[in-house]
């Protein structure tokens, strides 16, 4: 059997926001509904998500570069340091982007350390509705600490 690690994550979540250029009206609207519990949180954005939050919403945001420009990636890294607890994602499943490997490397890592994401609004509302939110909260990761002393 694999091993694995707890993470903690704190009642005080790291929140990531991103939105795809035809997905950003769904998002604000959904940080909008979401307003008061935003605020709980430490908000993360790539560059245009995180301008248009603050100016629609008077919300304090860490803004990264926008997505295209590495953006993406930059949240990616700050996953696997362990400096962002939930991604919210909201891509267009319906236009290619120029940075398409970038957008699924981002998902990827998110999985390689089972943070909860959501890519749409009704999985954002059952996230943000989970009484997790408000709790400290261990996160099982596999311990890759094995793949590290893996036999080469
Ligand atoms: P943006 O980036 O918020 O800077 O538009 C979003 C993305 O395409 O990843």
């Amino acid at each position: 059997m694999k091993k694995s690690i707890s993470i903690a994550m704190r009642k005080k979540k790291r929140i990531a926001l991103v939105a795809h250029d035809n997905k950003k009206q769904d998002l604000i609207e959904w940080a909008m509904y979401n307003r008061g519990n935003l605020g709980d949180h430490e908000i993360f954005a790539t560059g245009t998500t995180g301008k248009l939050l603050e100016e629609e919403l008077s919300l304090t945001v860490h803004k990264l570069k926008s997505g295209p420009l590495g953006g993406d990636q930059q949240v990616g890294a700050k996953i696997s340091e362990n400096e962002i607890d939930i991604l919210i994602f909201f891509w267009d499943p319906l236009e290619p982007q120029p940075h398409d490997p970038d957008v699924k490397a981002l998902l990827r890592i998110a999985v390689v350390w089972n943070i909860p994401i959501a890519c749409n609004r009704a999985s954002a509302d059952f996230i943000f509705s989970s009484h997790l939110m408000k709790e400290d909260y261990p996160r099982i990761v596999v311990d890759y600490n094995d793949y590290l002393n893996r036999s080469i």
